[in-house]
């Protein structure tokens, strides 16, 4: 692209900077040095990662998005708001066959299911598909708050029974924090949502492990630091590169458009906090969601960053900048399992950073449709080798 010599330029000058900022602490596992010829000076070997949140979707768009999250994860937790929802525990295995099924020759991944709540969904189906393994969590979509989101829960009220009985089994509940009432300020479902549904719901099951996912507010940062316990958090990577003015930057930008949407930069900067500070609330999910590039560039576009192609660069980049680079380990590879009670992977990735951006394809294809690859338009230089 015609931007090449311009990205080198801010890449030289981001790189410099990140390495100023580098935490002491970092040492023992960072390495760093002229390789010459290799293009590489910098080095970070890290236990493989999980996701903690993320959209496969089906089909050919299944077969094209999956390659790139078993390259660099070993197991994530998917999301089960298909056209046709995942709800119950045969749904979860068949889902699970399908991706086994689209997954790459050699690849090791595992998926971990969940199973979406609705007002009908009864409590020992639940039960027995935890017990049976077929399903790690549950998710909560208000009905209406993002894609595929119909079937959903109306009336909170509706679920207690199934919800009292996830508390008693220890099956953690994956929330999508957003309010879906008209009246309420886009800008401000997620903390309209801790007020009326997430606190009223922990002060009632205070027993129920719970993942608030996605968070895009200091609110949400704010509440979960201030819990006591059964709480924990996901982080997206988009949600740590963006704001709201990047939705508008230029003219209207459908690719930054996700649900929850972007907030203010004081937002984004209290997630970045969390993200590095090494509290293990918080983990990564990436919520990496494709959409084919016609449903987004259109009078109506869906929500969603397709990010599981670049997400560790991206979060390298973040963290480096934030003089945090030994914290990122913690963050996408171990508070995660820690949290879910699930051992941490024995693998490990090595990043090595690049002293020119990492040429990363704009788009992807998927069945003759094209999706387009997350682009924060900052130099990536990290990359997974
Ligand atoms: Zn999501």
């Amino acid at each position: 692209m015609a931007a090449t010599s311009l990205s080198e330029t801010f890449c030289s000058e981001g790189c410099s900077q990140g390495r100023r900022l580098l935490a002491p602490a970092f040492q023992a596992t960072y390495e760093s040095g002229s390789k010459a010829g290799l293009g590489l000076t910098e080095r970070l070997k890290i236990t493989k990662p999980d996701d903690w949140h993320l959209h496969l979707r089906d089909g050919a768009m299944l077969e094209a998005v999956l390659p790139h999250t078993a390259k660099h994860f070993a197991r994530a937790i998917i999301m089960p708001n298909l056209v046709r929802p995942v709800v119950t525990a045969t749904d979860a295995a068949a889902y699970r066959e399908r991706i086994m099924a689209a997954l790459p020759e050699g690849a090791d991944f595992t998926p971990l299911m969940t199973l979406y709540l609705t007002e009908s969904t009864q409590p020992d189906d639940i039960a027995a598909a935890f017990d049976d393994g077929v399903a790690t969590a549950v998710k909560l979509y208000p009905a209406g708050a993002t894609t595929n989101s119909a079937s959903g829960v109306r009336d909170i009220a509706k679920v207690y029974a199934v919800l009292e009985r996830m508390a008693e089994i220890g099956m953690p509940l994956c929330v999508h924090g957003e309010v879906t009432d008209s009246a309420v300020d886009i800008f401000d479902r997620e903390a309209v949502f801790i007020e009326r549904v997430l606190h009223p719901l922990r002060t009632r099951i205070p027993e129920l492990r719970i993942v608030m996912e996605h968070v895009t507010t200091k609110d949400g940062i704010d509440y979960v630091r201030q819990s006591q316990k059964n709480l924990a958090a996901t982080l997206t990577v988009h949600h740590l590169m963006i704001n709201r003015n990047a939705l508008f930057r230029g003219g209207i930008r459908p690719h930054y458009f996700c649900l929850p949407i972007a907030k203010r930069e004081v937002h984004r900067l209290a997630l970045r906090e969390a993200a590095v500070s090494g509290d293990a609330r918080f983990f990564l999910g990436t919520d990496s969601a494709p959409h084919p590039d016609h449903d987004k560039e259109t009078a109506c576009g869906c929500a969603g960053c397709f990010t599981a192609a670049n997400a560790l660069s991206c979060l390298a980049y973040v963290f480096e900048e934030e003089g945090a680079l030994d914290r990122l380990e913690g963050f996408v590879s171990h508070f995660g399992p820690d949290w879910y009670g699930l051992p941490r992977n024995e693998e490990a990735i090595t990043l090595v950073k690049r002293d020119k951006p990492v040429g990363y394809v704009p788009k992807i294809e998927a069945g003759g449709e094209r999706v387009t690859v997350f682009d924060p338009e900052v130099p990536l230089c990290w990359e997974v080798v």
